[in-house]
């Protein structure tokens, strides 16, 4: 039987299987409409992978970093004061940082609470189309029923396997990123996307020597060369160890302790922590999805259409378990449409997320903002009538500064009217400086659209709207 705090009793409109960014922007846009909703939540993470192991601690662990480099920048800007600069202490700000991820994950509850949603604690197995069997931490096991169901159930860090890489599972990942007590003194990540690039950045700003391992030559292979090029050679120049067309091949050492890493390229070396960062896996396994009859692909992410259907009635999926922009925003924006669509006004029959021109920023030092088209994605769909606009220079902050950061910025336009397809930057305040532009990209802002926008002096951004 349900427990008895549940306010609909186990029988629902709508049920989520997931707390995280997808579920609570879907329940609580449904909730809105007045419909019966439950939010089933295996953690108490509640908000999932953004706020507790994603986006948010990151962030903040990114601004660390960064005051760290103004720390040392400000003697350049005359700035004098003890001899010894001001140092991050990791193991003092670690607890503050996870009083305030524990105050937020506080406030998803109590807005969920007052939106009459039912949070259902346990684990959430598919029994038919419109049943879940939820196992909760005692063992109790009860089933909950639901017109509709959406998955929303994220994913997870992965690591290879030991027969694959003896010694493999003494790493760790994002996740135990987060519960290092300390500050290594040495680490090598492994990975050339996001997570790689961004937590590599920070151990490496914030002291800690740092290895950066990956595959091929390039970082970030899946953005704009203009960024990969960037990128790369920058955080070689500021001292981060790239091994280059690198694999490891055998870990050696105690979990905790130092560990010797093999590769197939150079001498062993010894770390503190290894770090997997290649890839998330959809959180599909263990949820009874061939009972419902739902349909995964090759890699495990629900099969859904344009509208988050799957191929059964009354199930749909969101967010990082669907697969595709495995990002917060795009997680909540598909949740509240779906809700929309499903128990909306009939203005929003239709509604659905579209995946075209979401913007994206990798919080790297110095930061990188896309959205839109690469430039061989417009050279493969647009061909010859493709036109770029580049620009590379220093931005005036680092006029005064010896160690120049820096900042290369591209616009990918196509035809006769120059529509700017994509727009691809890295240096500083990028990750602030996207957000508005992707709105002119988004409602088809041309080159000559840019160049009519009086400039902001002195800005880097200005750049954008005088590039020749
Ligand atoms: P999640 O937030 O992962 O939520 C899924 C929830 O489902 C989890 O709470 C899980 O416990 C629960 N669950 C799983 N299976 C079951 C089950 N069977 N029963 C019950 N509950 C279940 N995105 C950005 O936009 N910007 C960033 O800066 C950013 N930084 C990131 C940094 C890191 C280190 C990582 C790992 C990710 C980052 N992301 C970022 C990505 C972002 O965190 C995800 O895209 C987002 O959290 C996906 O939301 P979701 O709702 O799909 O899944
Ligand atoms: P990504 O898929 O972005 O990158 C993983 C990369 O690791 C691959 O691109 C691949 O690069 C490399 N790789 C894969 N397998 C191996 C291997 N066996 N050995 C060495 N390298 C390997 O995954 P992440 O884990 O970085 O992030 C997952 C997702 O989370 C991101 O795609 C993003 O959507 C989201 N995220 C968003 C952030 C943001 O918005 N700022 C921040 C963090 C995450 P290659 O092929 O070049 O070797």
């Amino acid at each position: 039987m349900a427990p008895t705090d549940l306010k609909h009793g186990g029988n629902y409109d709508f049920i989520i299987i997931g707390g995280g960014s997808g579920g609570s922007g879907g329940a609580r846009r449904a909730a809105s409409y007045g419909k019966k909703v439950a939010i089933v939540e295996a953690t108490e993470q509640y908000g999932g992978t953004c706020v507790n192991v994603g986006c948010v601690p990151k962030k903040i662990m990114w601004h660390s970093a960064d005051l760290t480099e103004k720390v040392h920048q400000a003697a350049e800007y005359a700035f004098s004061g003890p001899s010894e600069l001001p140092k991050f202490d990791w193991a003092k700000f670690k607890p503050k940082r996870d009083a305030y991820i524990k105050r937020l994950t506080g406030i998803y509850t109590t807005n969920w609470a007052k939106e009459g949603i039912d949070l259902v604690h346990g684990w959430a197995r598919f029994v038919d189309p419109h049943t879940l069997e939820i196992s909760d931490k005692s063992g109790e096991k009860y089933n909950i029923h639901g017109k509709h169901i959406c998955i929303a159930t994220g994913g997870y860090p992965i690591i290879p396997s030991d027969n694959e890489i003896p010694g493999a599972s003494l790493g760790i990942t994002s996740d135990g990123f987060f519960e290092l007590e300390t500050q290594p003194k040495r680490v090598a990540v492994v990975g050339a996307g996001y997570i790689a690039v961004e937590l590599a950045g920070i151990f490496h700003t914030l002291g800690t020597d740092t290895h950066l391992l990956i595959r091929h030559e390039k970082v970030l292979r899946t953005f704009d060369p203009v960024i990969q090029d960037t990128l790369t050679s920058w955080i070689e120049e500021t001292g981060i160890n790239v091994h280059k067309t690198t694999k490891i091949t055998k870990v050696e050492g105690e979990k905790g302790g130092p560990l010797t890493i093999h590769t197939d390229s150079g001498a062993p070396f010894e770390v503190d922590v290894l770090l997997w960062a290649v890839g998330r896996k959809a959180n599909t396994g263990n949820l009874g999805l061939e009972k419902a009859g739902v349909k995964t692909d090759d890699k495990g992410n629900v099969i859904v259409d344009e509208y988050q259907n799957t191929n059964v009635a009354d199930i749909t999926s969101i967010g990082d378990v669907a697969g595709k922009a495995l990002l917060t925003p795009v997680a909540i924006a598909a949740g509240r449409r779906l809700a929309n669509r499903l128990y909306g006004p009939a203005k929003f029959a239709n509604d659905k997320l579209s995946y075209e021109n979401i913007p994206t920023v990798v919080f790297s030092h110095p930061p990188i903002g896309t959205v839109g088209l690469t430039e061989p994605e417009a050279r493969e769909k647009y061909g010859d009538s493709v036109k770029i606009y580049n620009s590379s220079f220093k931005s005036l902050y680092f006029s005064m500064i010896s160690k120049k950061e820096p900042t290369v910025y591209k616009l990918v336009c196509v035809g006769p009217e120059e529509k700017v397809v994509g727009m691809h930057i890295i240096g500083q305040g990028s990750d602030e400086i996207t957000q508005g532009f992707s709105v002119a990209i988004k409602m088809g802002a041309t080159k000559q659209d840019f160049d009519d926008t009086v400039a902001i002096h002195p800005t880097s951004s200005e750049e954008l709207v005088t590039m020749r």
